[in-house]
């Protein structure tokens, strides 16, 4: 296994100077929670605690000199435009490239421009990419309708099945992309085996690691070369801002990642970094609050009369049960599972909720349950869909920050009416 990364803290601190910014020893040691509450603060002249929003979209240079050479070439604490990088947007992407382990990060303004600027920046017509099929419909989109469209070609495979990587790979395969743990039949990729075959054509593993939370996935330690989130989701984890986020190498982020970017309008908004980096100080509170209480959720539902089947990675029943074991610090937030008597059954249980609402969000501190097969997953044929093992009677549950207890008692009492 490769080298622990060295924690880039990514510190700006006038006041504390350098002392403040530089990375001692003792912080390569600190735990993802305290990098997700002080890495990449950027204080101001006044030293304020909180972290500033700074709502600006261009900056003022001190003279024309200045202005020309900062186009030349701009140091950490020099931007131009917002487009291309902005002192609240850079806080939120040192943050969570310290938490993640990675060396560096550009923040989108959603995750699917994330997605999509992974892939889109670094491929050309006539390059091959290899690709799970078990996606969210909106990736599958990107793979399936975009790059294809422009000359890429897209193979996909069963994800669980390490003998289809190895046949669909080839010289002059240039990524693998994959979601660590699928949406919504929440199957996983063995990383470290899907980032060897991958690497040994020299491919580069992208992972689109929503549904395993930077919390409890290390998936760069794991092999993967870029992860990308939709902050949307567990990062924001209370429904208020789209955001998404690359992570990789300093040279993959700079070189590759932000040109395409900076110049395509994929940025994030100063707002939306503020509140997401926020969010980023209860992340790990919240997201191992909603995990405990997922697996008494998982529990319930597995014991529940009117359910025909439990997805949860914690419980036993799941086949990569031992893979989740291993690969995940905590098998996560989400839950599918199977309403007895197809679309009508799932349907009258989601009329009967009362605690758990019908959304289509994740990783919220509301539960939230969905149909995947009527609404994300609506656009695939039945055809895909009864391949995807989306039924007609399968519910997507996020579980949020209330009451274990009281949500029980929700999703049995809607379990009853149905
Ligand atoms: C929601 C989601 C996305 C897209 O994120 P947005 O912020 O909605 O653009 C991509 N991948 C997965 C797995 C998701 O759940």
């Amino acid at each position: 296994m490769a080298q622990p990364p060295t924690i880039n803290h990514g510190f700006r601190d006038p006041q504390i100077g350098v002392r403040g910014m530089k990375d001692t020893a003792r912080k390569q040691q600190w735990s993802k929670r305290t990098r997700a509450v002080h890495s990449g603060t950027r204080r101001s002249q006044y030293g304020e605690l909180s972290e500033a929003m700074f709502l600006t979209q261009g900056f003022v240079y001190r003279s024309a000199e200045d202005a020309e050479q900062r186009f030349i070439e701009s140091g950490p604490d020099e931007f131009i435009y917002a487009r291309y990088g902005n002192p609240t947007v850079a806080m939120f992407e040192d943050r969570i490239a310290a938490l993640e382990g990675a060396e560096a990060a550009f923040a989108t303004a959603s995750g699917m421009a994330a997605v999509n600027g992974a892939l889109v920046s670094m491929l050309k017509a006539g390059d091959h990419v290899v690709s799970s099929r078990a996606l969210f419909g909106s990736c599958h989109y990107i793979l399936d309708e975009v790059l294809t469209r422009y000359g890429v070609e897209v193979t996909f495979v069963d994800g669980t099945n390490l003998d289809e990587w190895r046949a669909a790979v080839r010289e002059g395969t240039k990524a693998v992309f994959f979601e660590s743990l699928s949406n919504p039949t929440l199957e996983l990729i063995d990383i470290p085996a899907v980032a060897e075959i991958a690497h040994g054509v020299g491919a580069t593993v992208i992972c689109d690691n929503v549904f395993a939370t930077p919390v409890f996935s290390d998936a760069i330690a794991q092999g993967v070369d870029v992860v990308v989130y939709s902050a949307t989701k567990h990062i924001d984890g209370q429904g208020r801002c789209l955001g998404g986020v690359i992570l990789g190498t300093e040279h993959f982020i700079r070189k590759t990642v932000e040109p395409y970017l900076k110049h395509t309008g994929g940025a994030m908004s100063p707002f939306n970094a503020w509140v997401l980096l926020k969010s980023l100080e209860t992340l790990d509170i919240r997201v191992r609050a909603q995990a405990e209480t997922a697996v008494k959720v998982a529990a319930a539902l597995d014991a529940a009369p009117g359910v025909a089947r439990v997805i949860f990675p914690g419980l036993a029943s799941h086949p990569q049960h031992d893979l989740a074991t291993r690969l995940m610090e905590k098998p996560g937030t989400m839950i599918s599972f199977e309403v007895a008597g197809g679309k009508e059954g799932a349907f009258r249980f989601l009329n009967g909720l009362e605690i758990v609402k019908i959304s289509n969000n994740l990783g919220d501190a509301k539960s939230i349950a969905t149909h995947p097969a009527t609404t994300t997953h609506q656009r695939l044929t039945d055809e895909q869909r009864a391949v995807a093992g989306i039924t007609p009677g399968m519910v997507r549950l996020s579980i949020g920050l209330e009451d274990a207890d009281d949500l029980i008692a929700d999703l049995t009492g809607a379990l009853a009416a149905s």
